[in-house]
């Protein structure tokens, strides 16, 4: 079975959706932190991975496999080939979608060397059939095949070499059971506080040899939605602006300039977040309202905004989810100039 057209989303794309030039990749690449003592933040899954890898080198044994969820952009794909890294293991990198028939995973398993790592993205988005086959795999480092048809058709099972599966998801909530139970480790990602975001701009402006004051990487920080991909885009666009209207000294007064042209206020809402919120205002008069009805306003997927525009909403209070849909807040309301912060009195509504 051929395995290139499995592997997909390969770790050198990233965000923004146009694909980069291979030089902007490499790039992009260089970014990435390759240890476990590179990585900024996210300190209890560090240290906890840090002692499940030192037991399984102990005891010769592949890691057990790993569950990483939580919003885009916060280093699951970076923490996946770190953790590969780390074992000394190949890696082979695909995803839910690629995976369509039980003969794309079962081509996939059967190729694996012993210890290596499989990294399935958006593994919420696997077949029923395809992960069923992944519960043995998993289990027991085997998969059942049917040879033949009809009454001669026969199950063939199929023995694998030990490898570690490591998934990643947004939607923890879509998987199921039976396949969440089968990861030994699971680990919830969360948005990243202003000063380790700071850190990770600083260190890849230093990677990218351009000198940045210590307030512009807290301002871009800040703006950066608590995630790292958009606090290294952002600086890629402040270094690009600092280069072409400065002398490349990106200073705080370069980095605010350039965030605004950036479309980035000062919470570090962009367009998308801000006509999620104001169309729920003006034309749910503040909510609830349904994702798939708002999605149809925005003309946006609604899964682009369960995964990427609401979670940072949701955490710093500016939306509210009940039963009955979403809610924007008084916070919000005040915070794109609805309300009046001192007397909470409606200004345009
Ligand atoms: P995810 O798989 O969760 O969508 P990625 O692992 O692709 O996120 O990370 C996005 C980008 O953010 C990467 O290019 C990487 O450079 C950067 N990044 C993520 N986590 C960290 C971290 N802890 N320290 C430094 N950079 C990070």
């Amino acid at each position: 079975m051929p395995r290139e057209p499995l592997i997909t989303g390969s770790p050198l794309d990233d965000d923004e959706g146009a694909v980069p030039l291979a030089s902007e990749r490499e790039l992009l690449w260089s970014l990435r932190p390759a240890s476990l003592v590179e990585y900024i933040g996210q300190q209890e899954i560090v240290d906890n991975l840090k002692v499940a890898i030192t037991a399984a080198q102990q005891r010769g044994e592949p890691l057990d496999h790993v569950l990483f969820h939580g919003p885009p952009g916060l280093g699951k794909t970076t923490l996946a080939h770190i953790i590969a890294n780390e074992m000394g293991a190949h890696i082979t990198h695909t995803s839910g979608p690629a995976l369509e028939k039980p003969g794309d995973i079962v081509g996939l398993l059967s190729n694996v060397e012993a210890g290596e790592v499989v990294f399935i993205d958006e593994i919420h988005r696997l077949s029923r059939t395809v992960e069923e086959y992944l519960y043995s795999a998993m289990e027991d480092f085997s998969v059942d095949i049917i040879a033949g048809q009809g009454p001669k058709a026969r199950s063939l099972r199929y023995r694998l070499e030990r490898f570690t599966l490591i998934g990643a998801t947004t939607r923890a909530g879509n998987l199921s059971a039976p396949l969440r139970d089968r990861f030994g480790i699971v680990a919830h990602l969360d948005f990243y506080t202003d000063d380790e975001l700071a850190a990770v701009v600083t260190r890849s402006a230093q990677l990218l040899e351009t000198p940045l004051a210590h307030e512009a990487a807290l301002e871009v920080a800040r703006r950066s939605r608590g995630t790292p991909r958009v606090a290294n885009r952002l600086l890629r666009r402040v270094r690009d602006y600092a280069q072409v209207q400065g002398d490349g000294r990106v200073t705080l007064d370069l980095a605010q300039i350039a965030l605004k042209r950036e479309g980035v206020d000062d919470r570090g809402l962009d367009k998308t977040d801000r006509q999620y919120l104001t169309t729920i205002i003006e034309q749910y008069a503040g909510g609830p309202v349904g994702l798939e009805a708002l999605a149809a306003t925005l003309n946006e997927e609604s899964s682009l905004l369960a995964d990427v525009v609401e979670p940072f909403l949701l955490k710093i209070g500016f939306v509210n989810r009940t039963p009955a849909g979403r809610r924007a807040t008084k916070a919000a309301a005040t915070h794109l100039g609805y309300l009046d912060a001192a007397l909470e009195q409606p200004r345009l509504l």
